[in-house]
């Protein structure tokens, strides 16, 4: 039997096909996976050009003087981060600071209704990041709706789904890191590999955040979980762990954002970290590399990363920086300057870890334009894209696994094979997993089954670990319709869903009466 999805309704499809024809098993069993690298031939046979043409584009930083709240502002300013800091948006009010009548009343309404129902991160922005919003000209109400960094920084109410805003398994937790503590903020979950966060902080926050449950203020839907122990305990007790355990010798120090962590504490915790044998890479996570690339040009912390890398490289640990950028637009002289100084003062490696998401970067074309701007022109290693993790009214994000594996397929090829990202999915209680290496697939249901060959720090006494499969879900309303009806039958307690369902139903019927004598 074959079906028809058509992805009218979503957006950011741009020059990708607006009609995805696939075929769906006539079975609701398990194991049926039907392979995606079909549809990705079928829409190429026939052309002959490349399905990507590269063209070297040089950064740009876009001219903040166009937004009227910043009409004033000066280069030294503009460049300064505590400048940054303090004219972060952190509201609707201070958003019409800057953007002023050049957005209408609908946009404003649309961010305080989504702020109020949906949010689950509270809005941090600092000015660097709005500046990357419709960066070319002067914003308006359509561009700003419809640009990409817009759509995961300040996400608006219309953007979510109706239908379906999460998935009935998207959790707060979705990682389930906070089950793998072994100390406050350490999660164990790889053999060899700790996450440490050290605060709960950002200088600016992602609508998308997969740590939702801990990171941020509290929004008027979620409370937020809190570090309790002062922050010289919390380091003291992850000290203590890996100098208990030999065999983790892999440490990202994350949170949060460890440029939210004032130097010297930050600098005293390395230090720390390095004088364990056992620990021999260390990765810091910072979006603030390109969010508020400002930070890490300051002198004090350019020295003291230098001091770092330094002491890194005489006990012959890889010390690197770990970026989190989505779309070619954020990649601007200043964020290459950034990431140039740290690997001009000795870090080893500076790597992008995105985030794969549907209006941001959910074509080839512009996954491709990232990675060259992120390689070519800021020596950024395009290293992971991650799916979007189901937390709560994420569904709009969110891709399908096969839309994934599609998307690596067409980003083979063009960067060089050390800089090729891999597409992975972080299935939880498994971990990172390339997309392509799925079990098991129901693309009726969009339930995939993987496995794991190790154990996470929550079995160690589980003999069946090894060999158990587990879940991921794809998003609901990517499904076929009779997938769709399934997930409505097993979850009858959304209403959202069924009304929305319903209300389709009415208005296609509506449709097929009016258009009936055409
Ligand atoms: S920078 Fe990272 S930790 Fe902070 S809000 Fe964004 S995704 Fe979350």
């Amino acid at each position: 039997m074959s079906s028809t999805i058509v992805a009218r309704d979503l957006p950011g499809r741009g020059r990708e096909e607006a009609r995805v024809t696939d075929r769906i098993a006539d079975s609701s069993t398990r194991g049926v996976d039907q392979t995606a690298a079909g549809t990705t031939a079928d829409r190429l046979a026939g052309e002959t050009e490349q399905p990507y043409e590269y063209r070297r584009r040089e950064l740009a930083e876009p001219d903040w003087t166009r937004l009227p709240g910043w009409r004033g502002v000066t280069r030294e300013e503009w460049e300064s981060a505590q400048w940054q800091r303090v004219h972060c948006v952190k509201n609707v009010r201070q958003l019409r600071a800057v953007l002023d009548d050049l957005v209408d009343e609908r946009f404003y309404d649309d961010l305080e209704a989504d702020q109020r129902e949906r949010a689950t991160m509270s809005m941090l922005l600092p000015p660097q990041m709005i500046n990357t919003m419709v960066p070319e000209r002067v914003p308006d109400t359509e561009s700003l709706y419809a640009d990409p960094v817009r759509r995961y920084m300040l996400p608006v109410l219309s953007d979510r789904r109706a239908d379906w805003p999460s998935h009935p398994y998207a959790t707060r937790d979705s990682l389930h890191e906070h089950d793998m503590w072994v100390a406050e903020g350490l999660t164990h979950r790889y053999p060899t590999k700790v996450l440490a966060e050290l605060l709960s902080t950002c200088p600016q926050y992602c609508g998308h955040c997969t740590r939702m449950d801990l990171v941020g203020n509290s929004t008027p839907t979620v409370d937020k979980l809190r570090l309790t122990l002062k922050p010289v305990d919390r380091h003291d007790a992850h000290v203590e762990y890996l100098q208990r355990h030999p065999e983790v010798r892999d440490v990202v120090v994350s949170g949060g954002d460890v440029a939210n962590v004032p130097w010297r504490q930050l600098e005293s915790y390395l230090m720390r970290l390095l004088n364990i044998d056992t620990v021999r890479d260390i990765r810091l996570a910072t979006k603030a590399l390109m969010g508020l690339p400002q930070h890490w040009l300051q002198p004090a912390v350019v020295e003291g990363l230098e001091r770092v890398a330094r002491t890194a490289a005489r006990r012959g640990v890889n010390l690197a920086i770990h970026t989190h950028v989505n779309h070619a637009n954020s990649v601007t002289p200043l964020v290459a300057r950034a990431a140039q100084t740290a690997l001009d003062v000795g870090v080893r490696d500076v790597r992008n870890q995105g985030v794969l998401m549907r209006g941001v970067n959910d074509t080839a074309e512009i996954l491709l334009d990232l990675c060259f701007a992120l390689q070519g022109e800021a020596n950024i290693l395009p290293y992971y894209f991650y799916m979007c993790d189901m937390i709560p009214n994420s569904e709009h994000w969110r891709l399908p696994v096969w839309e994934a594996r599609e998307l690596q397929h067409a980003i083979m090829g063009y960067l060089p094979g050390y800089a090729t990202p891999r597409i992975v999915c972080d299935v939880p209680f498994v971990g990172k997993r390339w997309v392509h290496m799925v079990a098991e697939y129901d693309r009726e249901r969009g339930i995939s089954y993987w496995t794991k060959n190790y154990r996470t720090g929550l079995e160690h006494d589980d003999p069946d670990a090894l060999s158990r499969q587990y879940a991921y879900h794809d998003p609901i309303h990517t499904l076929p319709e009779k997938g769709q009806q399934w997930w409505r039958d097993q979850h009858p307690q959304d209403k959202r869903a069924t009304a929305a369902a319903e209300s389709s139903l009415r208005i296609a019927e509506a449709e097929a009466v009016g258009t009936g004598g055409c």
